[in-house]
């Protein structure tokens, strides 16, 4: 069996090492389009900062590490696919066969038709690369415009408020990270940014930019002219399935593939951020581009490329933030269920927020700010699911009760 895997990210690698231990006879290929040993991107803040070396955003130790394995690596671009005949070319020419292909390509972001924004000194924070050129730049005093405050321009904010940079944050959406947080969180950490000295513009705009002597000047449709020496972009991404052009492979805001994470070819799977895979609370089909889907993800592709049967409930719509030391998170139907219930408890002084969207007396949604010590908890009675009983209605009143409903409810009695 030769197995075939395109992308080399944390949803790629899992899959190789996956497929290696449990499938030990067959060929495992690995296709890094990357010039870079396999990294993460998740570790790119902590190397923005200086926090970690570049060794430290590799997500594996040792140079021969994939070769000691017996998985045969390959820094090449995927550039077809040919359905027909079960071959990926690659942009050296060469042509591997396949019985089984895996995409792992992810995705890349995207700049928004905005006049100037080809100008020097502006830049995504997607690759290693990236990063250099950031870190190039960015620095105490330095101007700095972040356009996006979205799970990804958040994560990035972090890293360029610490590197000592006047900061300001142009977001279009009325509230911050509001792919993931209601009104009132994503209202709460716009406050504390503000509070931590980040300027954050909310249902802003960037119309155009211009450049006077190496200067930037970022003009937005509030009517503010905010001067920049470093503008990074992070407005959104697009899934990495230009090689699929032609394969018939059905792509909508991913790859849309099926529990076994097989797409509608049979023998090609998709894992990680290009996937649109099952999501567990809507049985319906999402992108979940974080990382520990992504390993999930691979894990549970390469059990279904070696034959091994697999039960895949979807994977748990979870995004945890901290933003300038605040933690927020939301989990599954974060926004709440049609017809279902919700509670909630805002602390504004002290940055506390919880809401808790429930299905009957089934949890299946949640926000929360300023509390790290109910996460497990609450991925635990959404995923489990546990019949709250008559904890429902005592979460209703005090929804910061989840702790003790979980034990109650997980020791057999229910109320
Ligand atoms: C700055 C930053 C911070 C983040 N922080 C977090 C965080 O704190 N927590 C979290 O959960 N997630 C975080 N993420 C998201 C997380 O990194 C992604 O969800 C994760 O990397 C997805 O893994 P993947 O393997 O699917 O894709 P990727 O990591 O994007 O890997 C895909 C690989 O495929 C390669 N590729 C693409 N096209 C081809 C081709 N044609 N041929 C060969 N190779 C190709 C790409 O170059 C890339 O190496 C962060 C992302 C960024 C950018």
């Amino acid at each position: 069996m030769q197995h075939v895997i395109v992308g080399a990210g944390p949803s790629g690698v899992t899959a190789a090492e996956t497929l290696r231990k449990i499938d030990p006879e067959s060929s495992v290929t690995l296709v890094d389009g990357e010039v870079e040993p396999p990294y993460g991107r998740m570790a790119i803040p902590y190397f923005l900062i200086g926090k970690v070396p570049e060794q430290g955003v590799y997500l594996r130790k040792g140079d021969n590490h994939f070769e000691n394995l017996g998985i045969n690596r390959i820094q090449a671009h995927a550039e077809s696919v040919s359905v027909g005949d079960n071959t990926l070319t690659l942009d050296n020419g060469e042509k591997l066969p396949y019985d089984k292909l895996l995409v792992a390509s992810g995705s890349h972001p995207i700049k928004p038709p905005i006049e100037g924004l080809d100008r020097p000194n502006i830049h995504h924070c997607w690759t290693l690369e990236d990063a250099r050129n950031i870190a190039k730049i960015t620095g105490e005093g330095v101007d700095v415009v972040l356009m996006g405050a979205g799970f990804i321009g958040c994560i990035i904010m972090e890293a360029l408020a610490l590197s000592g940079a006047n900061l300001t944050v142009v977001e279009a959406g009325d509230r911050m990270v509001p792919r993931m947080m209601d009104q009132n969180a994503g209202n709460m950490i716009k406050n504390w940014c503000l509070e931590k000295g980040v300027n954050v513009l909310t249902s802003a705009r960037v119309n155009s930019v211009d450049e006077t002597d190496g200067k930037l000047s970022v003009n937005v449709d509030t009517g503010d002219v905010i001067q920049a020496d470093l503008i990074v972009v992070a407005t959104g991404v697009r899934p990495n399935t230009d090689f699929l052009d032609g394969a018939g492979v059905e792509i909508e805001d991913g790859i849309l593939v099926d529990n076994n994470l097989r797409s509608s070819i049979d023998n090609i799977f998709a894992a990680g951020d290009v996937a649109q895979g099952p999501d567990y609370s809507t049985g319906e089909k999402s992108v979940h581009a974080v990382q520990p889907t992504g390993v999930e993800h691979g894990r549970i592709a390469a059990m279904s490329m070696a034959e091994k049967g697999v039960d895949y409930r979807g994977s748990l719509n979870m995004n945890v933030l901290d933003t300038l030391g605040l933690i927020s998170c939301s989990f599954g139907l974060w926004q709440g269920k049609d017809g279902g219930e919700s509670a909630q408890q805002i602390d504004n002084e002290n940055y506390r927020y919880t809401l808790l969207n429930f299905d009957g007396d089934h949890l299946v949604g949640a926000v929360m700010v300023g509390r790290t010590d109910q996460m497990g908890i609450m991925r635990g009675l959404i995923m489990t699911p546990v019949n709250l009983g008559a904890w429902k209605e005592r979460l209703m009143s005090d929804p910061n009760r989840v702790v003790e409903a979980y034990i109650d409810c997980t020791r057999g009695d229910g109320a």
